[in-house]
């Protein structure tokens, strides 16, 4: 039976393992923490729950293929509730937005501020549906090693389709009439961690996706997912060792041969897979490996996607009417967008969103009280900005914030607070930078110009997760899992 060793139980290091695993593989997932997730992390504290990375959660028919995959039932593993509305925007102006799975509430809305833009929201939703099907149907489900692989006339002919050679800002700009429409078609650019000025058109098939498929919360916490993946691990027979940090990745004659331990252990494998970052495989795990294509200067030159400064707060009350998600437009996207993704400092008044899971599933929370989760966007980390320093004066102003938008009182209401900067993101795990999703999506490194997972410098040597093809973000990862594994297959010597 060939061995892979999977370096972190990330969902991209979970997944994977489960597909070697059905494809024959005897495997073992090496974990540097104590539980399985990743950036999919739960804090509990006092009877409050708090999912610490992702709280959106879409295309959930992704995580259903990796239990049907192995003949398992998904809903024996993870109930699924739906959010209605998906998000409740805030406008600095007043306006208040809610958007759903009901197109026509959708569209009254959009009649309401803009007549015109009507018939123009329908046509980008139809049209975003398109390119996801293309999308779905070119590249979610391959790999993509080199160049040639897109010279292929079909390919060639779907990337115009796809709108790739546009910007997602420049797009919306001639599309809709209404500045406050244009952001509401265009900010989902921040779910992989880039600017709408910096992604191709493409991305506006989250727009699609999230009307079509839905946003989705999985009862528990989005944690519940990271449990669920375990524990298909381990009915499947793959062994996870948590508290098992990989201090080096054994390559001998050019070939990964297993992986060691920081405790010494070392693991052999026919097949290694690092979960782990792409800078952190390559720059930290390889060790003194010579890297004649992922060398330091190309590394240094791969942007890292956005991070995040997080508050997550335990109040002892709750606010009737309050959805599951709010997002809170600053006075100027625009320049919410030039500090993250230009300058890279910390916002001066930046957009921002409140989640609060409890309003949809009660246990998360005790009785009468609210867990909320307040997320700003926050740029990796750059020389010169010190999180430490300004974090205490950071969170204060979010605070005052979510009051003034839709937590009046929260401040005295406060029983647990914690907060996370993209310090906390790099030294917890392992993150360039502190990027929450991996690279950037900006136009040179998605799709098929994102660093390819079967590693060209070292053969048995694959990557799996947000840093590498097919990107970042839940879903893409767990999909991500599935292709690397048929990658492995495919090119592993018999
Ligand atoms: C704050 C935040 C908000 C987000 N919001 C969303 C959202 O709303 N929707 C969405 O879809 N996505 C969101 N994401 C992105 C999503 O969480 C990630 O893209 C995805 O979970 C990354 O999975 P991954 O497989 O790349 O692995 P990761 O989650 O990065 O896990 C990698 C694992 O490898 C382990 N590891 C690293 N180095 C070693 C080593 N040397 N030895 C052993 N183990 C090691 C780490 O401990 C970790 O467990 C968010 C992320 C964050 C942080």
């Amino acid at each position: 039976m060939p061995r892979a060793v999977v370096v972190g139980a990330g969902l991209g290091g979970l997944s994977t393992a489960v597909h070697l695993r059905l494809a024959g593989f005897d495997v073992e997932v090496v974990e540097g923490r104590d539980e399985p997730g990743g950036k999919v992390r739960r804090l509990r504290e006092a009877g409050f729950s708090f999912d610490m990375g992702p709280t959106i959660f879409t295309m959930p028919w992704a995580i259903d293929e990796l239990f049907s995959a192995a003949g398992k039932n998904p809903r024996d593993y993870l109930e699924l509730l739906p959010l209605r509305p998906f998000y409740r925007a805030h406008f600095p102006d007043g306006l208040v937005f809610e958007l759903s799975d009901s197109l026509s509430d959708v569209l009254a809305q959009v009649r309401r501020i803009s007549p015109d833009d009507e018939p123009r929201w329908v046509d980008w939703l139809a049209r975003a549906g398109r390119i996801y099907h293309l999308v779905e149907r070119h590249f979610l489900d391959r790999l993509f090693d080199s160049w040639t692989d897109i010279l292929e006339p079909r390919m060639l002919v779907a990337g115009m389709q796809m709108d790739a050679l546009t910007s997602l800002s420049k797009r919306v700009a001639r599309q809709f009439r209404d500045p406050r429409l244009r952001q509401l078609a265009s900010y989902q650019a921040i779910y992989v961690g880039a600017s709408p000025d910096d992604v191709p058109a493409t991305y506006a098939l989250i727009a699609w996706l999230e009307a079509a498929q839905g946003v989705w919360f999985p009862r528990g916490g989005m944690y519940a997912i990271a449990e669920a993946a375990a524990r298909l691990c381990g009915d499947l027979g793959v062994r996870i060792r948590y508290g098992a940090p990989v201090e080096r990745i054994a390559v001998e004659g050019g070939r990964a041969r297993g992986v060691l331990l920081a405790d010494g252990t070392r693991l052999d494998a026919d097949a290694v897979v690092s979960n782990a970052d792409l800078h952190h495989t390559y720059g930290r795990l390889l060790g003194e490996t010579p890297r004649r294509h992922m060398d330091d200067a190309r590394l240094a030159r791969l942007e890292p996607s956005s991070s995040a400064f997080i508050l997550y707060l335990g109040a002892n009350r709750t606010w009737p009417g309050l959805p599951h998600h709010t997002i809170g437009f600053g006075p100027d996207f625009a320049r919410d967008l030039r500090e993250v993704f230009v300058e890279k400092r910390p916002l001066t008044e930046p957009s921002f969103y409140v989640c609060a899971p409890s309003v949809t599933d009660p246990a998360l929370a005790p009785d009468g009280s609210t867990s909320l989760y307040l997320l700003a966007p926050a740029p990796a980390i750059a020389h010169g900005v010190r999180w430490d320093e300004i974090a205490d004066a950071y969170a204060e102003r979010l605070i005052d914030r979510a009051e003034r938008l839709c937590l009046p009182g929260l401040r005295e209401s406060i029983v647990v607070k914690h907060r996370y900067t993209p310090v906390d993101f790099e030294r917890d795990y392992h993150c360039h930078a502190g990027s929450i999703f991996g690279l950037s999506a900006r136009f040179d490194q998605t799709a098929f110009r994102r660093p390819a997972p079967r590693s060209r410098d070292v053969a048995g040597l694959w990557l799996v997760g947000g840093s590498t093809q097919p990107g970042g973000g839940v879903p893409m990862v767990v999909l991500g899992g599935k292709l690397v594994a048929r990658d492995v297959v495919r090119h592993l010597p018999a």
